[in-house]
C-alpha cells in the first residue's frame, strides 16, 4: 500500500509518500480498514518534529484521525462486517491496567496511540481493533468523520465532560480558526450558550461570527481579558477553552467569573505560563486538563452528531500525496477548522 511515513524526525520535508507493506490481521479482534480521510492534527505536526523516547520506534506512518470502509474482520470480530463505513477512536490501551480494565483507555499508562504508538492514518490501509471502530454518524462524509475522529473529541471532553457546559451560559473560545477551538464553538453554540471567540486575524473572527458566535475579540490588538468583562457587565464568562497558553493563560483566568471553569489540551504559545493562584481561589475557580475522551465519550459524541445533525468543518482537503502541504497549512494558522488528506484508490 501506498503511506506517508518519516524514518527521521524533522520539518516536513520528512514526509515520504512511499510504498509499504499491507496490514494483516494478528488478532480474531482485528479488523483492516481501507482509509477514505486522514485529519491533519497538531500532534501530527509535534510527532514529525520531535523525537519521543518514550515512542522511539521509526519508519512510522503519521496520522491519528481518519474514516473509512472495513475490508477485514478478525475471527473474533462479530459486530462489524466488510463495507462497513467506521470512523476511529484514536487509541488502544493495554487492556489490563485498572484504566483499560474500566473502558477508560484515555488513561491507560501505556497508551498505543494512532501515529504515535501504534502506525497511524495517513495511508491506505490500517490495522486496528474493531473496539475502536464505530459506524459513521448519519450523513457525514468520509472528510467530515475524519474530523470527528480527530479534533471534536478533545473538543467534547473539555466542554461537555470536564466543564459541564449549559445552556445560556457564557464561553470564550481562544484561538478560533484551530480545529479545536472551531469544534468548540460548534458544540457550544449547539446547546445554547453565549459564545465569545478570540483569534490574532480578522478573517477568522469573521467567519465565527458568520457561523453565529455572539463576538469576536482581536488578541493583537485588544486585552481579551477586559473585553470579555466588558461584554458580560463585568461578570466575566463561565468556561474558557484555552489551548494555547503562554502569556494569553493568565488572562483566560481573569475572564472567567466566580465559579469559572478554564479547559485546557494543549499549549502552543508556551506550556510554562505564570498562573494567579491567589485568583483561582478567591474566585472558586476550576483548572481541567484533558488530552483525550474516552471511548465511551466518542460513542456519545458521534450519536450527538447524528441527532444534532451537527457536521465538523472542513476547512481545505489535500490528497495523500499532499500531506506536507497540508501540515504546512495547519502549521501557518490561517485555516478555520479541519484540515483533511483525501485517500484514493
Ligand atoms: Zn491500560
Amino acid at each position: 500500500m501506498k503511506a506517508i511515513r518519516i524514518h527521521h524526525h524533522g520539518g516536513v520535508e520528512q514526509l515520504r509518500y512511499e510504498e509499504t507493506a499491507d496490514p494483516k490481521l494478528r488478532s480474531p479482534d482485528d479488523v483492516i480498514v481501507r482509509l477514505k480521510a486522514a485529519a491533519v492534527n497538531y500532534s501530527d505536526i509535534q510527532v514529525r518534529q520531535e523525537a519521543d523516547a518514550q515512542r522511539p520506534f521509526l519508519p512510522r506512518i503519521l496520522g491519528s484521525g481518519g474514516a473509512g470502509v472495513v475490508t477485514a474482520v478478525g475471527s473474533g470480530v462479530k459486530q462489524l462486517k466488510c463495507g462497513d463505513a467506521v470512523c476511529l477512536y484514536p487509541q488502544s490501551g493495554c487492556t489490563a491496567c485498572w484504566a483499560c480494565r474500566s473502558d477508560r483507555q484515555n488513561f491507560c499508562e501505556q497508551p498505543q496511540r494512532l501515529g504515535e504508538d501504534a502506525d497511524g492514518t495517513y495511508a491506505e490501509y490500517l490495522r486496528e481493533r474493531w473496539q475502536n471502530c464505530f459506524r459513521l454518524p448519519a450523513g457525514l462524509t468520509y472528510e467530515e468523520a475524519a474530523a470527528a475522529s480527530g479534533a471534536y473529541l478533545p473538543a467534547w471532553r473539555m466542554l461537555m465532560t470536564d466543564a459541564q457546559l449549559k445552556p445560556g451560559e457564557w464561553v470564550l473560545m481562544r484561538g478560533i480558526g484551530g480545529p479545536i477551538a472551531t469544534a468548540a464553538l460548534q458544540l457550544a453554540l449547539s446547546v445554547g450558550a453565549h459564545t465569545i471567540v478570540t483569534a490574532a486575524a480578522g478573517e477568522q473572527l469573521a467567519r465565527a461570527l458568520r457561523l453565529g458566535a455572539k463576538y469576536g475579540i482581536d488578541e493583537s490588538t485588544q486585552d481579551f481579558a477586559s473585553e470579555v468583562r466588558r461584554l458580560t457587565g463585568k461578570r466575566g464568562v463561565d468556561v474558557v477553552v484555552d489551548c494555547i497558553g503562554g502569556d494569553g493563560w493568565a488572562k483566560s483566568l481573569a475572564a472567567l467569573g466566580r465559579d469559572g471553569r478554564l479547559v485546557s489540551c494543549g499549549a502552543s504559545a508556551g506550556a510554562q505560563p505564570s498562573t494567579d493562584l491567589l485568583r483561582i481561589f478567591w474566585h472558586h475557580l476550576k483548572v481541567f486538563g484533558s488530552c483525550l475522551g474516552s471511548r465511551d465519550e466518542f460513542r456519545r459524541m458521534l450519536n450527538y452528531m447524528t441527532n444534532t445533525r451537527m457536521k465538523p468543518i472542513i476547512d481545505q482537503v489535500y490528497p495523500l500525496t499532499d500531506a506536507a502541504k497540508a501540515q504546512q497549512r495547519l502549521a501557518q494558522g490561517n485555516h478555520f477548522g479541519n484540515i483533511i488528506l483525501r485517500i484514493d484508490g
